[in-house]
């Protein structure tokens, strides 16, 4: 066989190989084009084999036609292509006509005269040679210029006005691929057989090689594994094909068998590793979509939590004054500054006045959280004797505790220094929240607050002999909302705000707090503990 037919025909092998494997991977409508474009390449090789090969010259001529027509077929798909890539629709029935029909106009026309573009064929020393119809074939040379240049007007215009970077150097993949191609092939395969040159005719398909490639490649980038796959499913053909040959054309039973079962094999592991590489780079495909859809949920959570924090603090900050217009009024009504108040109206007003002073500390706990979520939390660092703060503090809470017939004490190991380096104001507000809930959250008994100093560690116990905390409360204790699920009968009024809070604030202090209970009904013990630099 001469060796022109047989590149020929491994040709048409890879064309059509190729068009297959872009088929199954890429279902749409680039794929689909482009899968149809190399078949016509395909089939555009195999006539002209068969032309090369055939001894009767009736069927040459047939052969051809044939490859005339597939022939033909190129520049019609790649312009159809080029209307459609990189993602655009396709065009109305008027265009698709206006490119789909000169072939088949084409097509009817050598069915009805075969020797429309081909005169004579006549067998030469090097082959065969080819008289064309001039004139006919200028029609023919000029249909195949003008739709390639149509297509490079398409892509061109692609390429100048999309944004997108990615299908951008697609596009120069598929300009540049082709540009060589066509302009190669024009030369062997339209411009040479126009002069009376039909002995190159059979470079042409291998001149499109270049362009198979490099549009295949620009189409599948986006899928990447496909390239990969594509690679191992040509490299294993390559090698069933390649053994098979040499099974066929073994000289001895010995070598036939040894041919023959090594092809077994060999079809046995590729089958299997084309599954592997399939198989593993669906899951990273998979796994690269998941991770992407991963992070543009966690994207937009962190936008939702952002606005949630923004919402809470603007709410919040409304709510602010008409509170404290209604406290101060109630406070007045109290004090008589409008006049005395009946013993009813009195309590009314009192409760009025309660419970504007507890929305008023449920504000403060919210703004506060929205204060840290946003970091916008203020410290005022200063000097002070944390031992008088505590024992003011406890002071200020006695008469409450005493109320509920609580006891509360405070105890301090004598001569040490408590002295730290801290936001007063915040200090307070964490000793406050210990021992309100401490109040808050004991029936009967006592509540003992102990202060002492170890190195360079103070630490203060807020100790209670209330409801206790049970074990699966204690791992959330310091979390934003969290309240235990008894606490709301001890007290209805909670945010379960107040030790995040606290945490947080002394998080900032670089000291801790944390609590302990032997469980429910035995009590608890809060701890607040300074340490290192805050230590003076
Ligand atoms: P709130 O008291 O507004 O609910 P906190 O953040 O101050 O919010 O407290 C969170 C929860 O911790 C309370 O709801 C309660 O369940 C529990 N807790 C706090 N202090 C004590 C305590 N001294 N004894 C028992 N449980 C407590």
């Amino acid at each position: 066989m001469p060796i022109e037919v047989i590149i020929l025909f491994i040709s048409t092998v890879i064309n059509t190989l190729l068009s297959i494997f872009i088929f199954r991977s890429q279902r749409d409508q680039v794929g689909l084009t482009y899968s149809i474009f190399v078949l016509f390449i395909a089939f555009w090789s195999l006539g002209l084999a068969f032309f090369l090969l055939e001894t009767d010259l009736n069927k040459a001529l047939l052969f051809a036609n044939g490859y005339y027509i597939a022939a033909a077929g190129i520049p019609m798909l790649f312009l159809y292509f080029s209307l459609i890539f990189p993602e655009k629709r396709p065009p109305n029935s008027v265009v698709k006509t206006l490119i789909f029909g000169p072939v088949l106009l084409f097509f009817a026309t050598l069915l009805i005269k075969k020797h429309f573009l081909i005169e004579e064929i006549s067998v030469v020393a090097w082959g065969k040679d080819v008289i064309l119809n001039q004139l006919h074939y200028i029609y023919y040379g000029c249909y195949f210029i003008l739709f390639v240049l149509l297509a490079y007007y398409n892509l061109g215009k692609s390429y100048l006005t999309t944004q997108d970077r990615e299908s951008r150097i697609r596009l120069k993949f598929i300009i540049i691929g082709t540009l060589i191609s066509y302009t190669l092939g024009m030369v062997f395969n339209l411009f040479f057989p126009w002069i009376g040159n039909y002995q190159y005719i059979w470079l042409g398909p291998l001149f499109t090689l270049i362009m198979v490639v490099s549009i295949g490649y620009a189409v599948t980038k986006h899928h990447l594994f496909n390239i990969k796959v594509i690679a191992t499913e040509l490299t294993t053909f390559g090698l069933w094909i390649f053994i098979l040959i040499r099974t066929l054309i073994s000289e001895t039973l010995q070598d036939q068998i040894i041919n023959g079962g090594l092809l077994v094999i060999v079809v046995f592991f590729g089958i299997l590793l084309i599954r592997g590489v399939i198989k593993e780079v669906r899951l990273r495909e998979r796994m690269e979509n998941l991770a992407e859809e991963l992070a543009t949920a966690n994207a937009r959570l962190r936008a939702l939590d952002q606005q949630k924090t923004e919402f809470v603090s603007i709410a919040s900050h409304q709510l602010r004054s008409p509170l404290t217009a209604i406290k101060g009024y109630s406070s007045m009504l109290l004090e008589g500054s409008f006049g005395k108040l009946s013993e009813k109206t009195h309590e009314a007003v009192d409760r009025i006045f309660q419970s504007s002073q507890r929305l008023v500390l449920i504000v403060e706990d919210f703004l506060n959280v929205s204060r840290i979520e946003q970091g916008r939390m203020k410290y005022d660092f200063s000097t002070f004797d944390f031992k008088e703060l505590a024992s003011r503090i406890v002071e200020e809470q006695r008469p409450v505790a005493e109320k509920k017939g609580l006891k509360l004490t405070f105890s301090a190991e004598k001569l040490k220094n408590y002295m730290i380096m801290a936001d007063p104001g915040k200090v307070s507000q964490v000793v406050t929240n210990f021992i309100d809930n401490a109040v808050k959250y004991t029936p009967t008994g006592s509540i003992a607050a102990k202060l002492s100093r170890d190195n360079e560690k103070i630490l203060l116990a807020i100790s209670d002999t209330g409801i206790g905390i049970t074990e699966e409360t204690m791992p959330k204790l310091f979390d934003k909302f969290s309240r235990a699920l008894d606490a709301s009968k001890t007290n209805t009024g909670g945010t379960g705000l107040g030790l995040y809070v606290a945490k947080e604030i002394m998080k900032a202090h670089k000291g801790r707090v944390w609590a302990e209970s032997p469980g429910e009904g035995k009590g608890s013990t809060f701890f607040i503990e300074f340490s290192g630099d805050s230590v003076k």
